[in-house]
């Protein structure tokens, strides 16, 4: 056994000193940064972690300038290479997926253990720039756009927000080989006509509206290919490239006019990965790819016809889809398909969101898919009953409880004796209501709230757009509604 291990070890070794990162995949939980949990943080959680890395011997930090409310933007330096590299994330406030992965990413570059060899060859080969969380203050209030509400990523010719000039002038100075521009797209994009989600996408922006192909744009594309090969081993098929219509509004299109290379990282949805988790860990793993085969300048293998195989972005996912359910309508009844979304609604302290489930879609789904889907062909579309309680009575309903109402087809209480709150309801299975019959018929953009029933007894629930299989163990939903 020892054996086995000190061949293995040297095997690790070897695939160090080479280019392959395969086994780093198994160990970046020793890198994870622990502070940052989820989605939801802010410029003031960041700040002990800038410190952390100002304590480092690896790390310049600097102050590189400040948001429109006066907030401070930080660039940190690393390596002392003759590559340059420039790495942003977050222009868009409430895209968080690569900044975790840039705290990851630190944490890694600043480690001692057996990749020492590989940090090595990274700093000796390569500079590095970083400016996490380029939009301190739209991540205050979770946005996208700037105090000014101004989107910066439209923001790169005229350079009215603070942020967009200070990413303009560290452009300049810095005159980095190449750029990563690190965002979060809708989770509701597939790779191609599939029910692959587009999990990540890629865009190696144009730079002039003929979409020409130029020595930067294509370093640019053999990165993504490089990129776009050891994602693949992790997550098949769920890697898409984005529309390259030239818009020289944005950062990426205008940086590679200016003879940067520049790379759009865009992180989107995976089944059952809420909180982008799972992305963060696929966005440091790629982007440590990318520095490796700069450094090592390996992606000048890649041919770049192979872009044309990644499949575009495709918008053809919704959060649930229930294909072949017969409705009735004013009277008629007809066999159309439901496809539900979830919208968020931030929390007061812009800490977390709740989400509203409402019907966006009733009709042909040709190529549609749904993260959870049911089929309702041998099923009777049923609307939930209203259960009337005191609220003493609803304070006390155990999960059991109300999973029980559920399966008599109620979906809503009404309590008798007061008004409930109207809104996301937390922690529960039932939505409450304050009226005294609710609609039974599905309509567009109406809340997503019935029941599949097979032979009369329910099998589906959605409640608040959440789908619930009820011959199966049940979690209770991260939140319901009040009407
Ligand atoms: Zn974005």
């Amino acid at each position: 056994m020892k054996q086995f291990f000190g061949l293995l070890l040297l095997l690790l070794t070897q695939t160090v000193f080479g280019q392959d990162l395969s086994d780093l995949w198994d160990q970046y939980d020793k890198y994870k940064e622990p502070m940052l949990k989820d989605r939801f943080f802010k410029h003031a959680d960041l700040l002990p972690l800038i410190q952390k890395q100002k304590k480092s011997d690896l790390f310049k930090v600097e102050t590189a300038g400040s948001s429109a409310q006066g907030r401070s933007i930080f660039q940190l330096t690393a390596g002392r290479g003759k590559i340059k590299i420039l790495l942003w994330s977050q222009m868009h406030g409430d895209e968080t997926t690569a900044t975790r992965a840039l705290f990851d990413l630190f944490n890694f570059l600043k480690a001692d253990d057996q990749y020492n060899q590989l940090r090595k060859e990274l700093l000796d080969r390569l500079e590095l720039h970083f400016i996490p969380l380029l939009n301190p203050d739209g991540a205050e209030v979770f946005k996208r756009r700037n105090a000014f509400d101004i989107d910066i990523n439209r923001d790169a010719r005229m350079l009215v927000s603070p942020e967009a000039r200070l990413l303009m002038d560290v452009a300049k100075k810095v005159k980095p080989d190449f750029g990563f521009n690190l965002h979060d797209q809708s989770t509701l994009y597939t790779a191609g006509p599939t029910k692959n989600t587009a999990t990540i996408s890629f865009l190696d922006p144009a730079y002039n509206y003929a979409k020409d192909m130029n020595a930067v744009r294509k370093k640019a594309r053999q990165v993504i290919l490089l990129m776009n090969n050891v994602l693949q081993q992790h997550m098949p098929d769920k890697v898409a490239k984005y529309n390259d219509d030239y818009d020289p509004r944005c950062f990426g299109d205008t940086f590679q006019g200016m003879g940067i290379s520049t790379i759009l990282i865009e992180s989107g949805g995976y089944s059952g990965d809420l909180e982008k988790e799972y992305i963060r860990k696929l966005n440091f793993y790629a982007l440590l790819s990318a520095l490796n085969g700069i450094a090592h300048q390996s992606y000048l293998k890649e041919d770049i016809a192979a872009y044309e195989k990644i499949p575009e972005n495709n918008r053809s996912l919704y959060n649930v889809l229930i294909r072949n359910v017969k409705i009735t309508k004013s009277g008629n009844s007809f066999v159309t398909n439901l496809g539900i979304n979830h919208s968020q609604i931030k929390d007061a302290d812009y800490r977390g969101v709740s989400f509203q489930g409402s019907i966006e879609e009733l009709g042909d789904v040709e190529r549609v898919f749904g993260y959870d889907e049911a089929d309702a062909s041998i099923l009777d579309y049923t609307p939930g009953k209203l259960k009337t309680l005191t609220k003493k009575e609803w304070n006390a309903l155990t999960a059991a409880d109300e999973l029980e109402l559920i399966r008599a087809g109620y979906l809503f209480v009404k309590w008798s004796d007061g008004k409930s709150p109207i809104g996301p309801v937390k922690k529960r299975m039932l939505n409450l209501s304050n009226r005294t019959a609710v609609s039974g018929e599905a309509g567009l953009n109406q809340p997503a709230n019935f029941l599949l029933n097979k032979q009369g007894k329910p099998l589906y629930a959605v409640i608040n757009g959440f789908l619930l299989k009820l011959d199966q163990p049940v979690k209770v939903l991260h939140n319901t509604f009040g009407y």
